[in-house]
C-alpha cells in the first residue's frame, strides 16, 4: 500500500515542534509494517539538505492564479530517513530557510500542495491513500475531488491529522482563484466564517480525520477557535489516536547529545551526572529538585504564567528548587522570563530553539511543568517519562492521555485541572514533598521507564484505518 504524507514539517529535515516529530517518526514505523509510506514536504535551506544528496526526479510548471511557476520534485537518495523523502522546491517561494511566518505563507504552501498534485498526475505517481498533516496541506481533500484539474485523483481516500486545531490557515475569498478548475458552487466546502478555511475544508472533505489524542477529538467540539459546531457535525469521521515517539531518537541509552547516557537500572546515577553538568552550566544548585518547563512561549501552552508561578514559588519555597526553562514564542512572554532571572537565585532560561540542549533537560531535570490550556497530545510528557522525569500537568487533551496522577493507582507523574496560580504552586509543592522521599522517586522513575508510549501500537492502528478505506488488505 502506497501511503504519502504531506507535511509542512519532517524531523530531522525541519522542526518546529511536534508536527515534525510525528512525520519523521510515524512513517518509519509504517514501513516496518510493510506499508510503503512516503513523506512529501516543502524545500527549506536548511541545514538537512545541504548535507543529504537528492536527485531531481521531476520538473513541472503550474499556476497560482495568473502567476505561473516552475517546481522541481527532489528525492532524498540514501533513504536515510527510514521511508522515501520528497522535497518541493519553488524558486522564490519554497527555498527559503524558515518554515513558517513569511508574509506569503499561504501562496507558498497553497503552491506546494498543487505543485504535489501536478507531480503524482503527470507521473502517474501510484498513491493509495494520501494522509494530509495540519491545515497547510488541508486543501488536498478538497482538491482531489472537486478540481476538474485533478479528477483523475478523485477516489483516492484522503486522511487529515489534526495535530494542532488552533490554526486554521484562514484566507480571503480573493485567494479563491488560485484553486484551479474549481465549480465556484462547491466554495461551501471551503468555507467557514466567511472565509476559506483549509483546516475546515479538510474535516469536510477528507475520508477520516484524526486528532493526536483520544481526549483532543472530544475537547476540539467544546473549544476549536470557532470551528466547535463542524466538529460536532463531522463527529462520525474523527479517530483519536494518541501519539508515540521515536524511540530510537529519544533513548537514554544511546541518545548521542546526552553527555551521560543510562538505562532504567542506571537512571539515578546517570540522571544525577547530566543534571550536575546541566546545573553547572546555568548556574543552579544541583541539590535541589530541578524543575522545567520546555516548549513554545504561548498562550496555548499557558506560558505566561510561568513567570509568575516561578517567582510566587521562590517566595514561598525559597531554596528548595531549582527551574531551567527552555523556549521560545511571544515577545512579552520572553521579556517576563529574562526579567525575572536578574534577580531570582536557581532560576535561569534560555530564550531560543535548541535540540540538544532540550535532551540534555530531559535527562537531567527532575520534574517538567506542562500548564497547557490546550494540548492536542504533548509529546514533551511522553520524552519526559522516556527519560525518567516526572511529569506535572494540567489535565487536559494528550496529557489526560497519558499522565496518571501518583495518587491514583499505577500513577506515576502530578496532575492539576485549573490553570490557577494556586493550582500550580500546590502541584510544585507536592513535587518538592515528593523529590524528599527518594526512594520513591526511584521507583517511580523506573516505572516510568518501562512505559510503552512508541509508535508500535499507534502506527499500527493508523494502517488498519487505511485498509479500512481502500479495503487492502
Ligand atoms: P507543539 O507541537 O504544540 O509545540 P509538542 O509537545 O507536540 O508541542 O512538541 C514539542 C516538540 O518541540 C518537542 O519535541 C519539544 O522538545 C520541542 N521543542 C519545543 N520548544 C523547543 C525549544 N525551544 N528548543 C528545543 N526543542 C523544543
Amino acid at each position: 500500500m502506497n501511503v504519502l504524507h504531506l507535511s509542512a514539517e519532517c524531523y530531522p529535515v525541519a522542526k518546529a515542534g511536534g508536527l515534525g516529530d510525528v512525520v519523521g517518526a510515524l512513517p518509519k514505523y509504517q514501513v516496518g509494517l510493510g506499508i510503503n509510506a512516503m513523506v512529501a514536504m516543502p524545500y527549506y535551506d536548511k541545514k538537512f539538505v545541504k548535507e543529504h544528496p537528492f536527485d531531481t526526479v521531476f520538473r513541472g510548471t503550474s499556476k497560482l492564479g495568473y502567476r505561473s511557476f516552475d517546481f522541481e520534485i527532489l528525492k532524498e537518495t540514501t533513504d536515510v530517513l527510514g521511508f522515501e523523502l520528497y522535497l518541493v522546491r519553488i524558486p522564490e517561494l519554497l527555498d527559503r530557510p524558515e518554515i513558517y511566518s513569511y508574509p506569503d505563507e499561504r501562496e507558498q504552501f497553497v503552491a506546494f500542495q498543487l505543485a504535489i498534485l501536478d507531480w503524482i498526475i503527470k507521473t502517474e505517481k501510484s498513491i493509495d491513500v494520501f494522509h494530509c498533516h495540519d491545515h497547510h496541506t488541508g486543501l488536498i481533500p478538497f482538491l482531489i475531488q472537486y478540481s476538474s484539474n485533478f479528477s483523475t485523483l478523485a477516489k483516492i481516500p484522503s486522511v487529515f491529522t489534526i495535530h494542532n486545531g488552533q490554526y486554521q490557515g484562514w484566507m480571503g475569498w480573493d485567494k479563491f482563484h488560485y484553486l484551479p478548475g474549481v465549480d465556484p458552487s462547491k466554495g461551501g466546502l471551503l468555507e467557514w466564517n466567511n472565509c476559506i478555511n483549509p483546516l475546515a475544508a479538510a474535516v469536510k472533505c477528507c475520508w477520516k480525520y484524526t486528532t493526536v489524542s483520544p481526549s483532543y477529538l472530544q475537547e476540539l467540539k467544546i473549544n476549536s477557535n470557532g470551528l466547535e459546531f463542524l466538529f460536532e457535525l463531522e463527529g462520525e469521521k474523527g479517530i483519536g489516536i494518541l501519539n508515540g515517539i521515536d524511540t530510537e531518537v529519544w533513548d537514554p541509552a544511546k541518545d548521542p547529545m546526552l553527555s551521560f547516557n543510562y538505562t532504567k537500572t542506571t537512571v539515578k546515577s546517570g540522571k544525577e551526572k547530566n543534571k550536575a553538568e546541566i546545573c553547572h552550566a546555568y548556574g543552579l544548585n544541583p541539590d535541589k529538585p530541578l524543575f522545567t518547563f520546555i516548549g513554545r512561549l504561548v498562550l496555548e501552552k499557558g506560558a505566561e504564567k510561568l513567570a509568575e508561578l516561578i517567582k510566587e514559588m521562590m517566595l514561598r519555597n525559597a531554596d528548595e528548587f531549582s527551574f531551567l526553562l527552555l523556549g521560545s514564542g511571544e515577545k512579552d512572554i520572553e521579556r517576563d522570563l529574562k526579567e525575572i532571572q536578574t534577580y531570582l537565585k536557581n532560576y535561569n532560561c534560555y530564550i531560543g530553539y535548541d535540540e540538544q540542549l532540550s535532551h540534555q533537560i530531559y535527562s537531567g531535570a527532575d520534574f517538567i511543568l506542562m500548564p497547557s490550556r490546550v494540548e492536542p497530545c504533548g509529546l514533551n510528557q511522553l520524552y519526559a517519562l522516556r527519560y525518567g522525569t516526572i511529569p506535572i500537568v494540567r489535565t487536559t487533551g494528550g496529557l489526560k492521555d497519558s499522565v496518571i496522577d501518583v495518587q491514583d493507582e499505577g500513577g506515576y507523574g502530578i496532575r492539576f485541572e485549573n490553570l490557577e496560580l494556586m493550582e500550580m504552586i500546590v502541584a510544585m509543592q507536592r513535587a518538592i514533598a515528593l523529590y524528599q522521599n527518594q526512594k520513591k522517586i526511584n521507583q517511580l522513575r523506573k516505572q516510568m521507564m518501562e512505559l510503552d508510549f512508541s509508535w508500535n501500537k499507534s502506527a499500527q492502528q493508523y494502517v488498519e484505518l487505511y485498509k479500512s478505506l481502500t479495503l487492502i488488505p
